[in-house]
């Protein structure tokens, strides 16, 4: 039996009130607008939901991909044989914790939310992440950060679930946050169910003015009146990925639908109808371009999902 028959059989068992798509283009779900039909979407609406859709479809050859926003990745235009499960729609509460300074949000509570509501309750700590448009959970995965600030600075514990040893609550340290990278990133499977972050008091109006600050900033450097993935390549030790491209000219370079955004020499946008072939023939250019002129060797950031 075909793993999708397998699902739907046991959904419809077991989980009579999951709400699952079939077919759903991908393009919907990837601030790219990139990305061919997911066979099944799901879209838990708890965490007792995901525990046990993921349990299950790591047993019926699912290969389950937990994604957030979708604003890090970058899907084949043929899909995804696969089951995707979409955590933005069901997994969003947030409140405050247990202890003072604490707020507690689940994996796919968006940045934005999550700084406002530190913001009210008089917590800052989360500004640099207002600007940000993923989600609790690919932030825990990718240790997002901006104008110097990180996850790895605010978070205080992450629960997250491994099937084959359950729900588990690993401190800061234990997540192994590095640049881009957390232990999210050699462990793929694991599922981040909520995060308590530890705050640090502030005068809210001082707070927003903050978030506004960098959000001004944002918005006059980087392209965000085009779909695209934000920064298309990692940060090489040393340099800026933006101004290698930019010094080697490659500002406009164009690939199909795909351009070197001329606002942000670091974003790849797409200027209409560009498909996964045209991001990955303008990545593939710019690191062979980057590395003959510069000897630097540019590494995706953007997830390249298969
Ligand atoms: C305009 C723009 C600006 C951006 N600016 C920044 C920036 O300033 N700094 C920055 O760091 N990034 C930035 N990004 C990139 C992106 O927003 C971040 O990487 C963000 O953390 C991704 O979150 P997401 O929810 O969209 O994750 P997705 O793109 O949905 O997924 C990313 C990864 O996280 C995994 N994942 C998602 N949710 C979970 C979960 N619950 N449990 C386990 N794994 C999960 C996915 O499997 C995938 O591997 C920007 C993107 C755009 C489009």
């Amino acid at each position: 039996m075909d793993w999708t028959e397998e699902l739907d059989k046991w959904a419809k068992e077991y989980l009579p009130d999951l709400k699952m798509r079939t077919d759903e283009a991908m393009s919907r779900h990837t601030s790219f607008r990139i990305g061919g039909p997911a066979r099944r979407m799901a879209f838990p609406g708890s965490g007792e939901q995901m525990v046990l859709l993921a349990d299950f479809a790591g047993k019926c050859g699912a290969r389950p991909m937990v994604i957030g926003n979708g604003t890090n990745l970058l899907v084949p235009d043929e899909g995804l044989d696969r089951l995707v499960i979409d955590t933005s729609a069901g997994l969003n509460r947030l409140e405050t914790g247990a202890e003072e300074n604490q707020v507690k949000a689940e994996g796919g509570v968006p940045l934005a939310r999550l700084a406002d509501f530190s913001h009210k309750q008089g917590l800052g700590g989360l500004e640099f992440a207002h600007g940000i448009p993923g989600t609790v959970g690919g932030a825990m995965c990718m240790n997002a950060g901006a104008y110097g600030g990180e996850m790895a600075h605010v978070v205080e514990t992450v629960a997250l679930l491994d099937v084959e040893s359950g729900v588990k609550t690993l401190s800061r340290r234990e997540m192994e946050f590095g640049y881009r990278h957390s232990i999210l990133t050699d462990h793929p499977d694991w599922v981040v169910l909520y995060a308590v972050f530890r705050l640090t008091p502030g005068d809210p109006a001082e707070i927003r003015a903050n978030m506004e600050a960098l959000m001004a900033k944002r918005k006059a450097s980087q392209p965000l009146e085009w779909p695209s993935a934000g920064s298309t390549f990692k940060r090489p030790a040393g340099h800026f990925a933006g101004t290698l491209i930019d010094q080697c000219g490659l500002k406009g370079l164009t690939v199909g639908g795909a351009q070197v955004s001329e606002k942000h020499a670091g974003f790849i946008i797409n200027r209409g109808g560009a498909t996964f072939a045209d991001v990955m023939g303008l990545i593939t250019k710019v690191q062979e371009r980057v590395l003959a002129a510069t000897g630097v060797r540019l590494e995706p950031e953007v997830k390249i999902v298969r």
